[in-house]
């Protein structure tokens, strides 16, 4: 294989050609580079890349290790010692990270090399990537529309052939949604799992950190170096973690598949139903049993989300004032002025319309009838999930409704955007884990748009999950398929 091919490559495969020393970890970073050098003009995946530090890393890098001198491209909500962290906003503008996130070092203690940092929706809030300050991310499939959000810089990179894996993070989708319209696997591990300790927190009873990967064997390798109890993070759960990549391989016999009857709501795109019904056959196939199941308070969902999200947001986006760090204000008239024009000018309107709502449902009067009221659902929601799974031991969905929509086309409709994660923001609320898997194609106006097969499992059990979207997966040839842009880039 000649060495501008290398970046095609799943990380699974690179590894192996790794440690058998046909290249080495320096000859990778340099050909991802050239990649994309040749793709970023078409795409703007990356807000910042230091190739001069990972070189350094490459030098010393053990291709022996679990991710040996595998690059790995970092959403820029994430934490990187001496790397610039925007969160996609102007308000951290000049910022630098003064330490790695634990999971950045666990991934660099796996032997992996982040190197460049991924654009996303400003402070994780959208579905599109168009809410961020820095540039607008465009889909490898079709460059006239979004690769989903708010990881879409990471999903973008990924299904560019400019990363051989992201990292990304999930409070109501945002990995899944982005996996699905641009034709990745995307996970978001059960709360918990994985620690968040130097994640900027958008909804810290949501935010899960995850991976965007070409397969699921690699999604499954990044979460086994990743996840894990840490001590700075007192909401990371205590359990072992297992090696998430041993059970793949294994068959679907005896596996009980849920099929929501909520879920075959009005308004899914009829070629996203026809592509998720046809995975469910193939996973019938292959040996799962499907059972019917019943999430009742499904509908109750996207409001329950952003009563939660934004009351959450409101309060952890109080730090950012301008005193330490990031956008300050020019000639404050006083310290209210500083506070008042800091914020209103270092933050984006989606931000601030969160902030508002937040406040909002948190201020007294409006606390029980809202707030309040929404944790009620929320339970509610919760339980719907540990009921069905009395019946099935995962649950299938499609991931989003609709495949990539337009660039601009929901801008002006936040209503419009936020339905886009009707399918993936319950599983957040209930802090259990889920993967999208792609499972065909829609076809719109000459360009194929990815759709995605979303699994969900209990909390902790994302063994499971990787196992079934690993069987249907290995049983399709969807993972095989790569966007326009990977493909004209050679
Ligand atoms: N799209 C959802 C939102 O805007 C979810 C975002 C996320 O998961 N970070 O809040």
């Amino acid at each position: 294989m000649s060495r501008s091919d290398l970046p095609a490559l799943t990380i699974a495969d690179l590894q192996s050609l790794l440690r058998r020393k046909e290249v080495s970890p320096r000859q990778v970073l340099e050909s991802l580079r050239a990649r994309i050098e040749s793709v970023e003009p078409k795409i703007d995946a990356y807000v910042s890349i230091d190739f001069e530090a990972a070189l350094k890393e490459a030098e010393t890098a053990d291709v022996n290790l679990p991710l040996g001198g595998v690059p790995i491209a970092i959403k820029d909500i994430i934490n990187v010692a001496g790397q610039p962290c925007t969160c996609g906003s102007k308000i951290l503008a000049g910022y630098r990270s003064p330490y790695d996130a634990t999971v950045i070092e666990k991934l660099r203690a796996a032997g992996a090399i982040p190197f460049g940092k991924t654009n996303m929706d400003e402070f994780a809030m959208g579905s599109s990537t168009e809410n961020s300050s820095v540039k607008v991310t465009r889909n490898p499939w079709d460059v006239s529309r979004v690769p989903g959000g708010s990881s879409g810089g990471s999903a973008a990179a990924v299904a560019a052939g400019a990363a051989f894996g992201a990292l990304g993070t999930d409070t109501g989708g945002s990995i899944r949604q982005p996996a699905s319209l641009s034709g990745l696997v995307g996970l978001k591990p059960s709360y918990g799992r994985v620690s968040r300790f130097g994640v900027i927190a958008f909804a810290s009873s949501l935010d899960q950190v995850g991976p965007l990967t070409k397969t699921v064997r690699d999604a499954a390798m990044i979460m086994s170096a990743m996840a894990g109890p840490d001590r700075h993070d007192s909401t990371s759960l205590p359990d072992p973690v297992p090696d998430y990549t041993k059970n793949l391989g294994r068959d679907l016999k005896g596996v009980r598949l849920g099929v929501p009857k909520e879920y075959r709501v009005e308004g899914i795109d009829p070629q996203v139903s026809a592509a998720v019904n046809a995975a469910i056959k193939q996973l019938e196939s292959l040996g799962a049993e499907i059972v019917d199941v019943t999430l009742p308070h499904t509908d109750y969902g996207i409001a329950v989300y952003y009563f939660i999200a934004t009351a959450e947001a409101s309060a952890n986006l109080a730090r950012f004032d301008g005193v330490r760090y990031g956008y300050r204000a020019k000639d404050p008239k006083d310290l209210l002025d500083h506070y008042g024009r800091t914020r209103e000018e270092g933050f984006g309107e989606e931000v601030k319309r969160r902030i508002i709502l937040g406040t909002y449902v948190l201020s007294s009067g409006y606390y029980d009838a809202f707030y309040v009221r929404a944790q009620k659902v929320r339970q509610l929601i919760r339980q719907d999930f540990v009921k069905a799974f009395e019946k099935c031991d995962a649950i299938v969905s499609p991931t989003t409704p609709e495949p990539a929509f337009k660039l601009g086309e929901r801008t002006t409709n936040p209503l419009a955007m936020y339905l886009a994660d009707i399918f993936t923001n319950t599983a957040n609320l209930a802090g259990i884990c889920g993967i999208s898997v792609p499972c065909g194609f829609a076809k719109e106006n000459g360009s194929q748009l990815p759709i995605g097969l979303q699994i969900l499992g209990k909390s902790l059990d994302e063994t499971r999950i990787l196992q079934i979207a690993h069987a249907y997966e290995q049983s399709t040839d969807w993972h095989k398929a790569r966007s326009p842009i990977a493909l004209d880039s050679k």
